[in-house]
């Protein structure tokens, strides 16, 4: 059993054929997905998926992309939503320095919010970082973030901050990137981890693992994702898919 823990089958890339996704995530094994909302109409699509498949749970938050655009309101209404029985974290927030449609201290400010937020609904917080992992870990050291902990999603970093983060009470989860054949930083990060402290996910329809690289990704291939983790771990794939999956469960919430 397999949980992909970061998944956008909110998006409309899946509009056509969902259930057909769905229906290879658990041909795969894949028995249970987080689907991560960003802004107003893909939290409402996560709520919906979620609400209508028992086996999908929902992440709700604000993008650092489009800090700019987040209103009290709308941070009001993710406080509501945190109450939903199917919401298991706070996210994706965090930083992001490659785009610039949101100037970096706006989006420090929203990211300070939703981790005051998450403190106060005591859910896990889901991190995006980009280009920012000095700000994120100083803000989260800052806000107190280890009292919830969370998911660094689709980490890239090193291992030196991947243990950094570990300290803060935060589960490592690599995607597709580690099945990259160049990929350096998340193959040692998967080497060096403990299996108690790492978790998998695919972030679909983006980065898509190898051998479907270029293709939309999807939750099925969290399995390769796994796979590669216990390639270089030199363990049995079982163990890497029944250790991730129980630390989900324990971090979300979520029992059988
Ligand atoms: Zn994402």
């Amino acid at each position: 059993m397999l949980i992909d823990t970061h998944a956008h089958l909110n998006a409309e890339q899946y509009e056509e054929d969902i259930e057909e996704v769905i229906g290879r995530a658990k041909e795969n094994g894949v028995e249970k997905i987080v689907v991560v909302g960003f802004d107003r109409p893909t939290i409402e699509k996560a709520i919906e998926l979620a609400e209508t498949h028992d086996f999908i749970y929902a992440c709700v938050g604000w993008h650092p992309v489009d800090a700019i655009d987040m209103t009290d309101e709308d941070l009001s209404w993710i406080e509501e939503l945190a109450a939903h029985p199917k919401v298991v974290a706070l996210g994706e927030t965090g930083l992001d320095y490659h785009w610039d449609k949101s100037p970096r201290d706006i989006q420090k400010e929203v990211f300070r919010k939703q981790i005051r937020l998450a403190k106060k609904v005591k859910l896990p917080i889901v991190i995006h970082n980009r280009e920012a992992t000095a700000d994120i870990v100083q803000i989260l050291k800052e806000e107190n973030a280890s009292e919830v902990g969370g998911i660094m999603h689709c980490f890239s970093g090193s291992v030196e901050i991947a243990k950094q983060c570990v300290e803060m009470n935060f589960y490592i989860s690599l995607g597709g990137p580690v099945t990259f054949k160049n990929a350096v930083k998340p193959k040692e990060v998967a080497a060096e981890l403990p299996l108690d402290k790492l978790l998998v996910e695919t972030d679909c329809p983006y980065l898509t693992p190898h051998p479907h690289r270029g293709k939309r990704n999807e939750p099925s291939y969290v399995k390769l994702v796994a796979e590669e983790i216990a390639r270089i771990k030199g363990i049995p794939f079982e163990d890497v898919a029944k250790a991730t999956t129980e630390n989900a469960m324990r971090l979300f919430g979520i029992s059988r």
